[in-house]
C-alpha cells in the first residue's frame, strides 16, 4: 500500500495507503424487530417528503459483528474461516435473498502460501437490470503487524472492525431489503475473501491485497445490460465515533457516487459522520471493482482524529469487540439502505 503513497505524493490530497478488511456475520438480537432475517416487523417501507427509508437495527448490526468475532480470527485456511463462510451463506439463505453462491479460486499470497479464496455472492432480484453492488471482506488479517507490542506481530487479530463491521452491514442490509425492493431493482452482495493477507510496505505491493476480489472480477456474472450502476464497499465502519471522509480513489473513479452517498447521509441525519472533505487513499477491494468497470466507492474511516489515518486499532490486537461502536455501524448501514432506495 505504500506504493500508492509514493505515486500519490504528487496529488494535493491526504493519503493513506494500506489495505483494509472486514469480516463476516452473525445473527440478530434486535430490539427493533425479530431475528435472523425472518423478521419483517420493522421492514415496512416508510416514505417521507424527502427520503424513502427502511430502518436498520443497531442491535442487529452489533450482533452480526459479535457472532463473527466469536468464531475466532477468520484467517485463510483456518477452521474459523470455514465457519464464517457457513455463517454468512447460511444467514443469506435464511434472510430471504434470492440466490447465494460461493465462488472459489486458487490464490497465492505474497509469502508464497497457497489458499482457495471463497467469495460469497448473493443476489436480490437477480432478473433486474438496474443493480447496485455492495462489497465487504470477511477474512481477517493473520498478523497483528501494526501492534505496538512487537511480540504480537505474528498473532492473528479478532478483526471486529477490520472485517466483521462491513460484513455486518451487508447482512443487515440484506435482511431489511430482501423483501422490500421493487422487482425492477436488484442488489448484489459480495462477501470477499483474502483481502487482508497483503504485504504492508515496499514497492508494487498493491496486488498482494484483495486477492478474492481480484478473482471475482474475472468471473463477474454480468452483461453490459445488467452490470451494476455503482458499487459501495464498506470497510472498518464500526470504530468509536467513526468519521467517513471522501476516500481518494472513490473520488477519483466514482465521484458522482460519492456525491450521492454523502448527500443521502446528510439528508438521513448522518452529516456529522459523513464528512464532506477529502479522505485518505486506500488500496482496498473497490480499486479492483473500479478497474473492472463498475464505479465503486469505499466507505471507510481513513482520517481518525487520533492517528490521522485508520482507526488506532487497525492491524492490532485491540481490533476486538470492545472497540465496536454500534452507532457507527448504524450510520453506515442506514446510509447504504437509503442510498439504494432513493
Ligand atoms: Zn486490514
Amino acid at each position: 500500500m505504500e506504493t500508492f503513497l509514493k505515486k500519490l505524493a504528487v496529488f494535493p490530497v491526504i493519503l493513506l495507503y494500506t489495505a483494509i478488511c472486514l469480516t463476516s456475520g452473525a445473527a440478530v438480537l434486535c430490539s427493533c424487530t425479530g431475528s435472523n432475517g425472518n423478521s419483517t416487523a420493522q421492514t415496512s417501507a416508510i416514505s417521507t417528503d424527502t427520503i424513502r427509508t427502511v430502518a436498520v437495527c443497531a442491535d442487529s448490526l452489533y450482533a452480526h459483528v459479535e457472532k463473527q468475532v466469536a468464531l475466532g480470527p477468520r484467517t485463510p485456511g483456518s477452521t474459523s474461516h470455514d465457519r464464517c463462510v457457513a455463517l454468512v451463506a447460511g444467514y443469506m439463505n435464511s434472510c430471504g435473498v434470492d440466490t447465494t453462491m460461493v465462488q472459489s479460486a486458487p490464490v497465492v499470497t505474497f509469502k508464497g502460501e497457497k489458499f482457495t479464496a471463497n467469495n460469497i455472492f448473493s443476489q436480490i432480484n437477480p432478473a433486474a437490470d438496474n443493480r447496485v453492488l455492495l462489497i465487504a471482506h470477511y477474512d481477517t488479517r493473520p498478523w497483528a503487524d501494526s501492534d505496538p507490542d512487537e511480540a504480537m506481530h505474528s498473532t492473528p487479530i479478532d478483526g471486529a472492525n477490520d472485517g466483521a463491521s462491513g460484513v455486518a452491514v451487508l447482512m443487515e442490509v440484506a435482511r431489511v431489503l430482501a423483501h422490500e425492493l421493487p422487482d425492477s431493482l436488484g442488489v448484489d452482495l459480495l462477501f470477499a475473501d483474502m483481502e487482508d493477507s497483503g504485504e504492508s510496505g515496499g514497492d508494487d505491493t498493491e496486488t498482494t491485497w484483495c486477492l478474492g476480489t481480484q478473482e471475482w472480477v474475472k468471473q463477474m456474472p454480468y452483461t453490459a445490460k445488467n452490470r451494476p450502476r455503482f458499487g459501495i464497499l464498506l470497510d472498518m465502519v464500526g470504530g468509536k465515533d467513526a468519521l467517513f471522509h471522501r476516500e481518494y480513489f472513490s473520488q477519483r473513479h466514482a465521484s458522482p457516487v460519492v456525491d450521492k452517498v454523502w448527500s443521502i447521509a446528510r439528508r438521513s441525519g448522518f452529516g456529522d459522520r459523513f464528512v464532506n472533505k477529502a479522505g485518505g487513499a486506500v488500496v482496498d477491494d473497490h480499486l479492483f471493482i473500479n478497474r473492472a468497470g463498475i464505479p465503486c466507492i469505499d466507505i471507510i474511516e481513513s482520517i481518525n482524529e487520533q492517528t490521522g489515518s485508520f482507526n488506532p486499532t487497525w492491524h492490532t490486537m485491540s481490533d476486538n469487540l470492545s472497540a465496536i461502536d454500534r452507532n457507527s455501524l448504524h450510520a453506515a448501514a442506514q446510509t447504504v439502505v437509503n442510498t439504494i432506495l432513493n
